[in-house]
């Protein structure tokens, strides 16, 4: 079923040479400018005619009524609202630790630079609902930029015909549990444009102000939006269509193999799943599973097009120091390590959105209740970006502070690189302090 690409005996560089999808969001960026652009200038208009042919749903308003919000969390199944809390908890306590305090270094006497961490004022929470609906991304977003200390938290997600035209009722109920109460039944581009420029709405009761940094995974579409509007508003690194690489050797369970691959292909048909391996044993013994197993999945249709696809595959290699080097230039979103001395091969690891060591951290724990974040850089941005966290929300701010004797100390080395960079009046600033 998977592509095989062999690399055994290849010294050439793997990179050009694994799979991964022409996902050209380049070209959807093109073809949702006209989107973004009538939002900016039309605001509540210009939504409500993308939604319609996007999502096929006429909207009455933007934003979500307090009233529904709440009657979510009321009819919320008792199990899910468990398993909620307890991914909120445990995200929680993972992103609790990564507050920053300030930091004041001592340069000289009479001289300090403090950093101080200063959470942004207003974020936008993109949380997707297309081919699935994810109350989960709601906790991860949520979470990091509350343990920031945000003020302003927004949520937008698309509408859904299942349920009157508002997001899915689950994602409001996570909302609820989690104290947001502004939210809009919103997606897509256009989602991304009313975040960033702000848009009117259905009256004067409605409508969104502008944020000032958007997070959160979504499609190409989504993704395409967000490049669009880098600039105008922070953005996280980009997560679009999921990735699973599996490096395994001998030692892995090929059921186990074959149900995390199958587990990522079911987000979307663009989802990537990449088997790393050096066992042709195990390349058969997966296969044979996933022959049985896909079939009995419920999206079955969705999980053969994605593992089919040009994205995904099995590659081979001669051992597992070159599966290392392959994963690495292929940085995953989710990399997983089944393999002997699984805790070593993993700490050597340099690109990868999150890595899930051993036969017992499946990708599918980290996606709801590991305590890790989901969002993660896809695409291969797991090479320059991390995925979702406190820092996300954070700005650091140099605050500089000195004293006239430990400024006079430093001006005539101020003055010098001043007058080498031709820009005197930099050195003149200095001198008008001392005549
Ligand atoms: P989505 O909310 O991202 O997209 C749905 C929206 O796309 C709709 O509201 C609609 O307005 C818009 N749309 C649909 N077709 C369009 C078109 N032809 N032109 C313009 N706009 C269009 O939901 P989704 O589609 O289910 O995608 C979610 C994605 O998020 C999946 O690829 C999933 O793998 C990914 N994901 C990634 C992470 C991560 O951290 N990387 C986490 C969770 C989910």
């Amino acid at each position: 079923m998977l592509n095989r690409i062999d690399l055994r005996g290849s010294r050439r560089d793997p990179r050009g040479l694994l799979p991964r999808a022409q996902l050209d969001v380049s070209v959807a960026v093109e073809r949702i400018r006209p989107v973004v652009e009538a939002v900016h200038q039309h605001g509540f208009t210009a939504i409500r005619e993308a939604t319609e042919r996007f999502d096929g749903i006429r909207l009455e308003r933007l934003r979500v009524p307090a009233e529904a919000i709440a009657a979510a969390a009321e009819t919320l199944d008792p199990q899910v609202r468990a398993a909620l809390l307890e991914a909120i908890k445990r995200a929680r306590k993972v992103h609790a630790d990564q507050r920053r305090t300030d930091v004041t270094t001592r340069v000289v006497d009479g001289g300090t630079v403090t950093e101080r961490w200063v959470p942004v004022r207003r974020v936008g929470l993109y949380v997707p609902g297309g081919l699935a609906v994810y109350p989960s991304t709601v906790v991860m977003n949520v979470v990091p930029a509350q343990e920031a200390g945000v003020e302003g938290l927004v949520v937008a997600s698309p509408p859904q015909a299942a349920n009157g035209g508002l997001p899915d009722s689950r994602v409001l109920a996570a909302c609820a549990l989690l104290g947001v109460t502004e939210v809009y039944g919103v997606g897509g581009a256009q989602a991304i444009a009313m975040l960033g420029h702000g848009s009117s709405g259905a009256d004067e009761t409605d409508g969104c102000e502008p944020v000032d940094v958007i997070t959160g995974p979504g499609n190409i579409w989504v993704t395409a939006a967000k490049r669009l509007l880098r600039g105008v508003v922070g953005i996280d690194a980009e997560a679009g269509p999921t990735e699973i690489a599996i490096l395994a050797d001998e030692t892995a369970d090929p059921r186990h193999v074959a149900a995390d691959l199958i587990s990522q292909a079911e987000h979307d048909p663009l989802a990537a799943s990449v088997l790393v391996t050096d066992s042709e044993p195990l390349v058969a013994a997966v296969e044979a599973e996933l022959a049985t197993q896909v079939p009995a999945t419920k999206h079955e249709e969705r999980v053969r097009t994605a593992l089919t696809g040009e994205q995904s595959g099995v590659v081979l290699v001669d051992d597992l120091e070159q599966g290392l080097a392959v994963v690495d230039a292929y940085a995953a979103e989710h990399l997983e390590i089944q393999t002997r001395d699984a805790r070593e091969w993993a700490m050597r690891v340099r690109n990868a959105g999150a890595i899930f060591v051993g036969a017992w951290s499946p990708v599918s724990l980290g996606d709801y209740a590991a305590g890790s974040n989901h969002v993660l850089p896809t695409g291969g941005c797991a090479r320059h970006s991390s995925g979702l966290s406190v820092q996300s929300f954070l700005r650091g701010i140099h605050v500089v502070e000195y004293d006239e004797a430990a400024l006079r100390d430093v001006a005539g080395h101020v003055v010098a690189l001043a007058d080498a960079e031709d820009l005197p009046a930099h050195g003149d600033a200095i001198k008008a302090r001392f005549r």
